[in-house]
């Protein structure tokens, strides 16, 4: 069918997107006998280099057609659909990140861009919607049915699926996927960090008896190339994936899932700053299919909308099989009077000792990587920071180096003081996972900590997990990486070592992030038969957050979090949207930054603030500052950030990032 090209004096000209972050599309001139499509995939001059670009309708035109260059050839692909082109361009508008940059997303250079057929192209086993599942019980039978129903309308609704971790939400998505299979349309499932999901895909190939097919970020080339096409092709049924995952080419998606909605890791913090959990609902919506948002301790944001009937609401209030909840107890570490240098109370110690003795399990959660995270000198009281950034140097022993989290600056442990020379002054100050492990295996001689954190390959942690599933370890000590999805029948203590830890750095959903961080790893624990037990150590036994998770009562603790937005128009109930900018040269940054608040927008219910140094000033050698616009939601925020920063120049080596509903205020 011929696309809706325009005539320009005789010569046809489409626009071509390509993936770069350029203003928009450009025009090119289609050769004599080509036909081309909005959505091919085709190869383009850009200069010196031909590069593989996307068409995206007719061109523009005012270009003299004789220094119009032609596009170069249109590739062998299936074509970007209709309704991802949408998405994309909508993504750009709302994020105010360039067309181009949104599509590279979408293309993930060697994925889309390789001409070639791949030489060895993997068959997709196609997931059985008939294959036998679990005899749900009958409030998952339910909730399954109203999925299922939303599946079969086929038109766009949202629903938060909410149920106490190990109440089945998984199981009950799962017959929503099957409706979609069975009405021949393809399901997504989005998982905020898909590096640890064995078993998601284990229990996915229980559930349909094949497994699916799986992207994110780290899977080799050929591999994405391969599920690239299976997934345009429509040979791939369900895909369960990352953030990134949601800009592949469906041809028949008729669902998507958003597990564990409320996760931070769901905001892209570069490149294209965007929140994937948002936009896979606006993908929905562009679509006009279902979209599940699942989760124990849902956002803030989610609930509002279930709240509001913007969005429908299942609850599953109980674990499956009658398991009970873990209780949840705080230990104040005001009374406890460690010695320098240990960080695990009497009591919890003591638990641990009467768990391991019943042959049960036990998890210690600390979210900090390495060896301690900060080294000071004693004699003149320097402390180790990285170079390039406002941060502290973290040891890590076992690799016996100082890293900096932030930009992976290594450097070697001094033995010397590098400000005063003093020798054996440098100590360790303050708890990581693997000084942790230390104290641990000094307590506990008989028995092997694991030791589980980003530090770890993706190969690491699935054998750590399944090792510690199968019951062959019984200690695991862990970052946030061990909190999510995992069922771990025979684990019955869980160890919060510094539950204080998240409120620290005070940002407007510190609160919110830690208490769904500590309900979950809790909740990790006492998933089967034997009854579950968490210990929080805190500093604050009386902080709000504690004294939720204690009572258990997270409803009121999201009214009084509601409330507390509510009253200062913070999200969902006001609009943010933060400015970040950055640059070698502290005094152009600042001046900059300044310059930049003079132009700002003002009005009724809009404020800016700043220009103020972030909280991490200093990033890979680059000075930052920041502004932040807090609007009502009456304000259009992207119409004006457009109009403000079309007032203005930003000058070179200043990089300028807009980051639309921030979750990081570093
Ligand atoms: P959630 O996602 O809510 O944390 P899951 O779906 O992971 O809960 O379920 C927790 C555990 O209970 C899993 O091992 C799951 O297989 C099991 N389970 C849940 N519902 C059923 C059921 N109806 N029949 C058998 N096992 C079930
Ligand atoms: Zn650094």
């Amino acid at each position: 069918m011929d696309s809706p090209i325009a005539k320009h004096s005789n010569t046809r000209t489409i626009a071509v997107l390509l993936p770069l972050p350029l203003a928009g599309p450009y025009d090119y001139a289609v050769p004599d006998g080509v036909s081309l499509s909005p959505g091919d995939f085709v190869t383009a001059p850009l200069g010196a280099r031909q590069m593989v670009g996307v068409v995206w309708g007719a061109g523009k035109g005012g270009i003299d057609p004789a220094k119009l260059k032609p596009v170069r050839a249109k590739l062998d692909l299936p074509p970007l659909p209709e309704d991802l082109r949408r998405f994309i361009d909508w993504v750009a508008d709302y994020t105010l990140a360039a067309p181009g940059a949104v599509l590279r997303l979408a293309m993930r250079a060697p994925s889309a861009a390789q001409p070639k057929k791949p030489r060895r192209a993997v068959a997709f086993d196609a997931p059985d919607a008939e294959h036998p599942g679990p005899q749900l019980s009958v409030q998952q039978a339910d909730a399954a049915r109203a999925l299922g129903d939303a599946v079969q309308a086929q038109n766009y609704s949202c629903t938060l699926l909410q149920g106490v971790t190990g109440s089945g939400k998984t199981e009950v998505y799962f017959e929503a996927i099957a409706q979609a299979l069975r009405q021949g349309k393809q399901a997504l499932v989005l998982l905020p960090e898909i590096a640890l999901t064995v078993q998601f895909l284990q229990r996915f190939a229980a559930r349909f008896g094949a497994a699916p097919a799986e992207w994110h970020s780290q899977l080799p080339d050929a591999r994405r190339r391969n599920i690239w096409r299976a997934v345009a092709s429509g040979e791939a049924r369900v895909v369960v994936g990352a953030r990134s995952a949601l800009f592949l080419a469906f041809t028949d998606l008729g669902l998507i899932i958003a597990d564990e909605e409320h996760d931070a890791a769901y905001k892209q913090e570069d490149g294209v700053i965007y929140h994937a959990r948002d936009m896979a609902v606006v993908r929905a919506h562009l679509k006009d299919i279902p979209i599940v948002l699942s989760s124990a301790t849902p956002s803030l944001e989610t609930v509002v909308n279930a709240q509001t009937g913007r969005y429908g609401h299942l609850i599953l209030p109980d674990r499956h099989g009658g398991a009970q909840l873990a209780s949840i107890e705080a230990v104040d570490m005001r009374a406890t009077g460690l010695p320098a240098g240990q960080f695990i109370s009497p009591r919890l110690l003591h638990l641990m000792g009467e768990t391991l003795a019943r042959g049960e399990q036990v998890l210690l959660f600390l979210n900090r990587r390495g060896y301690a995270p900060l080294t000071l000198c004693r004699a003149c009281g320097n402390r180790m920071e990285c170079p390039n950034c406002s941060a502290w140097l973290v040891e890590h022993r076992y690799h016996n180096r100082m890293l900096c989290h932030h930009c992976g600056h290594e450097a070697q442990k001094p033995k010397v003081c590098p400000a005063c020379a003093a020798e054996d002054k440098m100590v360790a100050l303050g708890p990581g996972i693997e000084r942790l492990a230390e104290e641990v295996a000094a307590a506990f001689p008989e028995f092997t900590p694991a030791m589980l954190s980003g530090d770890h390959s993706v190969d690491q942690v699935r054998g750590a997990i399944a090792a510690f599933t199968r019951g062959e370890t019984k200690l695991l000590i862990g970052t946030q990486i061990i909190v999510k999805g995992h069922h771990f029948p025979d684990l019955t203590l869980v160890g919060v070592i510094d539950a204080d830890l998240g409120l620290a750095g005070g940002d407007l959903r510190a609160a919110e992030r830690t208490f769904q961080m500590l309900h979950q790893v809790s909740g990790r624990a006492g998933r089967a038969q034997r009854p579950g037990h968490a210990v929080l150590q805190t500093y604050m036994p009386e902080h709000p957050v504690m004294q939720a998770l204690i009572s258990g009562d997270q409803a009121q603790f999201l009214a009084a979090e509601s409330d507390a937005r509510r009253a200062r128009a913070l999200p969902p109930f006001g609009r943010l949207a933060a400015l970040i900018l950055s640059g070698p040269d502290q005094q152009q940054v600042r001046d900059f930054a300044t310059m930049l608040v003079r132009h700002a927008p003002n009005g009724k219910d809009l404020h800016v603030l700043g220009p103020a140094p972030a909280p991490l000033a200093l990033l890979r050698g680059r000075h930052r500052y920041r502004l932040l616009l807090m609007a009502t939601r009456q304000h259009n925020v992207q119409a004006l950030l457009r109009r403000w920063l079309g007032r203005v120049n930003v000058p070179p080596r200043v990089r300028l990032n807009v980051d639309i509903d921030p979750y990081s205020f570093m």
